[in-house]
């Protein structure tokens, strides 16, 4: 490895979050501060506080933006750790939180605006960018692409041509996870593009977009019951230097962490919500382990923490963007999000 960049003092994990504004959808109660940020000197830009039926829970992240913050303000934060896959190191970045709290904003935003696109659009450009300064040092990159999404423990590739949905048709061997010892993961037959712009980027995150929306009116909203993963495979070789690296950046947009009750869930919808609190708790479970740096991490318990394994743990590093809406109706939700990022915290 390189340069080396930030997150060595404090292991390899951090907590950013991410409150946003409030939307006409949120109700008239706006007035009703149920989320607040503490001024001191301690606390600024570090803390945040909930009021639940008269009680304040204050939690501290490694940084909390505020709803006037910018998706440039959070990229700026964010920017070293993009870096850092160039430099050979497998990063990860998710965005976690309910339904409706800005996970998709946080990573998408608005992919063609100047302000308001999202992380993926900004990190490829400055990866893309960053590229082009590291061939005057006699560095060659080569890039690949993949998309899928993973919904009921079943992975579905989004840059396949062929748009069927039917992952469940008996074929095992599809999309199984391998990992070889130089950490590289294959999954078999998943689309796999090498890519030479962020603009070819964006197009193929276009179509993993309309191929994400086919599913959606098909299987009931499954954007937000299902997880999207993004993966640039970075390899980049310096021959005057013998130098060569291998970085991977992941960039996940989770399902929805609303609790999910099973009393009431019946057939399909039962097996989504299971599937769901599944991944999501095991992922906890991993970073959490990580964090305590226990001998077992318990990567095998879901499809998420298994596919991405050689790039939780190691000398990988980790970012998790909680994600909260401010509305008083969704105080429980926040609540929830929060306590869990201060566990992994
Ligand atoms: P999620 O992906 O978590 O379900 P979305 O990203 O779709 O949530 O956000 C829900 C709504 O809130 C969308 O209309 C989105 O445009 C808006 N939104 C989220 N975060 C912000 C933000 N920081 N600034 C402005 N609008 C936002
Ligand atoms: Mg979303």
């Amino acid at each position: 490895k390189m340069h080396n960049t930030i997150l060595e003092l404090k292991g390899n994990i951090r907590v950013f979050c991410r409150v946003r504004p409030f939307l006409s959808d949120d109700g008239i109660d706006s007035v009703t501060k149920t989320i607040s940020f503490p001024t001191t000197t301690e606390a600024l830009g570090r803390g945040i506080e909930v009021v639940q039926q008269g009680q304040t829970h204050p939690f501290m992240f490694d940084k909390v933006f505020t709803p006037q913050s910018s998706q440039e303000e959070v990229f700026v934060e964010i920017s070293q750790l993009v870096q850092s896959a160039l430099d050979g190191y497998k990063v990860c970045i998710f965005a976690y939180g309910q339904t409706g709290s800005g996970k998709t904003h946080t990573m998408m935003g608005t992919p063609g605006s100047y302000d308001d696109k999202g992380l993926i659009p900004r990190s490829l450009e400055q990866i893309f960018d960053a590229r082009e300064k590291l061939k005057e040092q006699g560095w060659k990159y080569e890039m690949q692409v993949s998309m899928l999404e993973i919904y009921n423990e079943t992975i579905r590739d989004l840059l396949s041509s062929n748009k069927s949905c039917s992952t469940d048709s008996g074929n095992k061997q599809q999309y199984a996870i391998k990992h070889d010892s130089n950490g590289n993961t294959n999954v078999a037959d998943l689309t796999i593009v090498d890519v030479r712009s962020s603009k070819e980027v964006a197009f193929l995150l276009n179509r993993a977009a309309q191929s994400r929306s086919v599913g959606k009116t098909q299987m009931n909203e499954q954007s937000s019951r299902s997880h999207f993963v993004f993966t640039l495979r970075i390899s980049g070789v310096n021959e005057t230097m013998e130098q060569h690296v291998q970085g991977v950046l992941n960039l996940i947009d989770l399902a929805g962490s609303e609790r999910l009750s099973k009393s009431g869930s019946t057939g399909d919808r039962l097996k989504e919500t299971q599937a769901i609190n599944k991944s999501l708790s095991s992922l906890t479970d991993v970073i959490f382990a990580l964090a305590k740096k226990e001998e077992h991490i318990p990567y095998r318990n879901s499809k998420l923490t298994y596919l991405l394994q050689p790039c939780l743990g190691g000398d990988s590093k980790t970012l998790m963007v909680v994600n909260v809406s401010p509305a008083p109706s969704s105080v429980n939700e926040s609540l929830c999000s929060l306590r869990f990022a201060a566990r992994v915290n």
